[in-house]
């Protein structure tokens, strides 16, 4: 068991001085805790396909993780002096919640595997709560459990790739891409349909012989 490095130290990003330095290794979460945008990175997180990423944008990936889980004290499986959780693990954590949506969609449960530890101390007079211990998989699906459960009626299913996102405001489609091929598609369909109305206008000129004027749609 390996205490995590404090968050200052460990996030360079809370420095200003390294603030663009976390953007070009492609970190994208706030340091401080915003649920929309922790939940649509989760989203993000979920239809990424980790084996495209770049290594600059697996170093994010990674670094965006550990802030989602925001662990305190992780029961180690990963080479010391490293904190980040390698880009291996990305994959299984990916396909942890996504299990687990699977089972809450189909009735079941999706629950911690081993659970996490946990203690008590003085803080002044008061007993206080803390001191979480966990491996990271039980520490990412506590949270996740949590992340879905405050936004479940939130999360809609793209009509373009069938994956969850963040539905605010009028958002149709999970991403822009989804959105511009959504749009490509109508209007190849659009087209197609106008050439279904010019080849009938054709048919009928060899038919009858008759010359007829083409009107495109829409037009008199
Ligand atoms: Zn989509």
């Amino acid at each position: 068991m390996v205490k995590a490095p404090r968050r200052s130290r460990a996030f360079p990003a809370e420095s200003e001085d390294f603030e663009t330095d976390s953007y070009v290794h492609g970190q994208t979460l706030p340091a401080s805790y915003d649920e929309d945008a922790y939940t649509q990175w989760f989203c993000a997180f979920l239809r990424s396909d980790l084996p495209s990423l770049t290594a600059g944008q697996q170093l994010g990936m990674r670094a965006d993780l550990w802030r989602f889980v925001h662990p305190e004290i992780v029961t180690r499986t990963w080479s010391e002096g490293e904190y980040l959780p390698p880009v291996a693990i990305l994959g299984d954590l990916q396909k942890v919640a996504r299990d687990g949506i699977d089972a809450v969609r189909s009735g079941k449960w999706f629950s911690l595997e081993r659970g996490i530890g946990y203690g008590i101390a003085l803080f002044g007079d008061r007993l206080i709560r803390g001191s979480p211990t966990g491996s990271l998989e039980d520490q990412f699906r506590a949270v996740v459990m949590d992340t879905l459960q405050a936004n479940w009626t939130r999360l809609a299913a793209c009509p373009q790739c069938r994956e969850m996102f963040l539905k605010l405001g009028k958002q149709k489609y999970c991403s822009p891409k989804c959105a511009s091929r959504a749009r490509s598609e109508t209007f190849k369909a659009r087209r197609k349909e106008r050439d279904h109305h010019h080849e009938y206008v054709r048919r009928i000129q060899k038919k009858t012989g008759v010359k007829l004027k083409i009107n495109p749609r829409g037009t008199k």
